[in-house]
């Protein structure tokens, strides 16, 4: 059976080239006679592994010396309670709330001190960005949270936050590595691999080093410090070896192609296809304010529940998978990730374009 085009929103379609060359190095990785997966985490083989995936990373983003690359576990859901656990040392946390993610880690943080909601789209179903130029960011904030693109509604920051000075933390679950960051903007930038970058189970947490203490609150247990990851360069229990092992790869193809600049016009080009027919369409609309768009995560709707029911059927049996929405918003969701060749952006145009001719 052939590969069909995969917009899921995460766990998410892979790069071909990176699946290919992890079957060929399945049973026997560089002649070490065993799987990667079967591989002591101590060895020489791994420990290489992870140190190349971290370089690669480095490279990729620019990272500057003073951050610490994590490689965590637990999901982005985790940090919802790590990051308040870490930074709250005044016990104050700002939150921007754009969507469900945000909003659950904003609940979570509830639980560990004082969260504020300074900032939220709820009002629109959590269409657009909220303007935050100048908001009552508080005085004895710890830092300042937002997830920087929102996946289930499909919307993204264009331009950071005025934090008046705090700490930017933000989830970039849904667009990391799609285009360059300027990581000395924040103090944590984290996301799950899953939707952009490898399998599930892995997390990667990108903190600055003065943001890494013993201070953590009372309770925090050892597994959810980073003091102790940091310290233990990502080794200090068994990681998820297999996941960190296939986002090395991930990395290697992103220099291969270009690195962030050059996936970043790839993106633009692609997320421009689908939008412009959106744009044009007398059956198809995009939900999501034109300038706070992203280029991942594109959602859609006809207006006619059932018609959209019909839409993902027939796209499925067409080899287009995992269109429909989020269960919370219903409509459709093209998640178009790195590894979503431009031809699958275009089969799914070819195909609206004939079902919008067969349903008016
Ligand atoms: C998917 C997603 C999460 C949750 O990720 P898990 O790894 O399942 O915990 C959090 N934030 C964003 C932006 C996501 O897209």
């Amino acid at each position: 059976m052939s590969r069909v085009y995969n917009f899921s929103a995460g766990p998410a379609v892979l790069p071909e080239e990176v699946l290919k060359e992890a079957a060929d190095e399945m049973l026997n990785y560089k002649g070490t006679g065993m799987s990667v997966m079967e591989m002591s985490h101590r060895s020489k083989a791994y420990q290489q592994i992870i140190d190349e995936a971290e370089q690669d990373l480095r490279d990729l983003l620019n990272i500057p010396d003073n951050y610490k690359v994590l490689f965590l576990q637990g999901g982005a859901s985790l940090q919802f309670a790590m990051i308040p656990m870490n930074l709250m040392k005044n016990g104050v946390a700002d939150y921007i709330v754009t969507g469900q993610w945000a909003k659950k880690a904003y609940q979570e943080a509830c639980i560990y001190g004082k969260a504020n909601a300074i900032a939220s789209s709820a009002d629109k179903t959590f269409s657009y960005i909220p303007d935050c130029s100048d908001l009552p960011i508080s005085e004895d904030a710890d830092y300042v949270y937002i997830c920087e693109n929102n996946t289930i509604y499909g919307t993204k920051f264009k331009t950071l936050p005025n934090t008046k000075g705090k700490t930017l933390v933000a989830d970039v679950s849904s667009c990391f590595l799609s285009e360059p960051m300027d990581v000395e903007k924040y103090g944590v930038i984290y996301g799950g691999v899953q939707k952009n970058i490898g399998p599930a189970g892995v997390v990667i947490a990108i903190i600055r080093e003065d943001l890494i203490t013993e201070d953590t609150l009372p309770g925090t247990p050892t597994m959810m410090k980073y003091k102790i990851h940091a310290d233990n360069g990502s080794l200090y229990n068994t990681p998820p070896a297999y996941g960190i092992y296939i986002c090395g790869k991930v990395f290697k193809w992103l220099k291969k192609m270009g690195g962030l600049s050059v996936m970043k016009e790839r993106n633009e080009a692609k997320a421009k296809i689908l939008y412009d027919f959106l744009d044009q369409s007398e059956l198809f609309k995009g939900t999501v304010r034109k300038e706070d768009r992203s280029l991942m995560n594109i959602p859609f709707i006809t207006g006619d529940a059932d018609l959209d029911a019909k839409f993902v059927k027939e796209a499925k049996a067409a080899g287009l998978e995992n269109l429909k929405g989020h269960r919370s918003v219903g409509g459709m969701r093209a998640s178009i990730y790195n590894a979503m060749p431009i031809e699958g952006v275009q089969a799914l145009v070819d195909f609206m374009k004939k079902f919008e001719e067969e349903n008016k």
